[in-house]
């Protein structure tokens, strides 16, 4: 693309013509277009504001029905929902938690705040998602079975979970990392943040695994504000989920009785209420965001820059449409060209692994993480 500054002024116009502006075109924006004020305003009337109300178990029954879990807890975000899911798991102080190291930082924070340690597997480039095969390696290198526990002989830690992520709302090999985790009695937890609305083999991200979270920020393909949910299908976790969530409080007419350290986790009526105007809508924006990224696949057919696709058996919900060049200075032109022009584009995250505060973690080797971390750039998939 570099040789060819057409190409880049060329993707440029496009973007613009897609979406029928000359102003600044962000990322992604939400869209409120349905009964946000109506329910915001039923709400505040109600007077149920915080984490009590309808809203607030309307909103779980319909995300448990759309993603076909038995129940689904909501959070104040997707980091503490991530954070609940590990401790709901049995996670412990000093256990090794295995996740990827291209991910958005809140992964391997959510792992931090349980006391436990991040080890970073490599990913395959098709999915940008945890690499089974990496996985396998990984394990066969370092584990050992002590009854039915897995340990670290490396570094003698427990390895005690599993947090894969559905990049940008495409499927990881979930099904293959699900049997490494259960021969190695590994649980396995899924940062589903970004994909609401995704499934493999028709079954919803983030219900592979013994828990999984979604976030519903405000840049994610729906959103509550500032929110988050965790999925489960098994009832004692879910009753737990929620138990913490409200600092453990025992449920009584007027006594405030806690029976263990607890979180004030608990997602608020108010933004349930903007969830679920939300929630009606997702057909309606997956819909949009789908054929938004088939253009964009169309128009990158013919320029030497490839845009990244679901698999046949997945269908992604296309929260941020991505497009990978051949070379990270190709990748810098269009970066510096693209937001020069008022469009926002945006590269992949930097390798969690390289920063400070994770750089002592223990990783495999990382080839696939390194190339696509100096490729892959997000460009604008609002919802038109
Ligand atoms: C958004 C996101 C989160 C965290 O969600 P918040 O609701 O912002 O706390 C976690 N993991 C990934 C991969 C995300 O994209």
């Amino acid at each position: 693309m570099t040789k060819d500054s057409d190409a880049i002024s060329d993707t440029i116009k496009y973007i613009k013509n897609l979406f029928a502006t000359e102003e600044f075109i962000p990322l992604h924006e939400p869209n409120f277009n349905g009964n946000e004020k109506k329910y915001l305003n039923e709400c505040i009337d109600s007077t149920f504001v915080s984490s009590v109300g309808k809203f607030v178990d309307e909103f779980e029954e319909l995300i448990a029905k759309f993603t076909g879990v038995k129940k689904a807890i909501v959070c104040v975000n997707g980091t503490n929902a991530l954070h609940l899911c590990l401790k709901l798991v049995g996670v412990e102080d000093n256990d090794e938690v295995i996740t990827q190291p291209l991910t958005f930082i809140a992964t391997t924070n959510a792992i931090t705040y349980a006391n436990a340690i991040p080890i970073f597997i490599d990913v395959d480039r098709d999915t940008m998602g945890l690499s089974p095969k990496s996985l396998r390696q990984f394990l066969n290198d370092h584990a050992e079975l002590r009854g039915t526990e897995c340990f670290n002989k490396t570094t003698g830690n427990r390895i005690k979970a599993c947090m894969p992520m559905h990049t940008f709302g495409h499927a990881c090999r979930i099904e293959e990392i699900k049997s490494i985790c259960e021969e190695f009695h590994i649980e396995l937890v899924e940062d589903a943040a970004e994909g609401m609305g995704s499934t493999l083999n028709g079954k919803h991200l983030g219900s592979f695994g013994t828990l999984g979270a979604i976030s519903f920020n405000g840049n994610k393909i729906m959103t509550t504000g500032g929110g988050g949910v965790i999925l489960s299908n098994n009832n004692q976790l879910s009753a737990k989920a929620k138990h913490l969530s409200t600092q453990s409080k025992i449920p009584h007419k007027w006594e405030y009785r806690h029976d263990e350290i607890g979180y004030n986790y608990r997602m608020p009526n108010l933004n349930a209420a903007l969830g679920l105007a939300q929630l009606e809508q997702l057909p309606h924006f997956l819909n949009s965001k789908q054929n938004l990224a088939k253009k964009y696949a169309e128009f990158f057919k013919n320029l030497e820059v490839s845009f990244f696709e679901d698999r046949p058996e997945e269908k992604s919900n296309y929260w941020l449409n991505a497009i990978i060049f051949n070379d990270k200075a190709e990748r810098d032109v269009f970066l510096e060209k693209s937001n020069s022009n008022g469009i926002m584009t945006r590269p992949i995250w930097q390798l969690v692994n390289t920063m400070p505060m994770f750089k002592n973690c223990l990783t495999s080797e990382l080839p696939n993480a390194k190339w696509l971390e100096e490729r892959v750039v997000n460009i604008p998939s609002s919802v038109r």
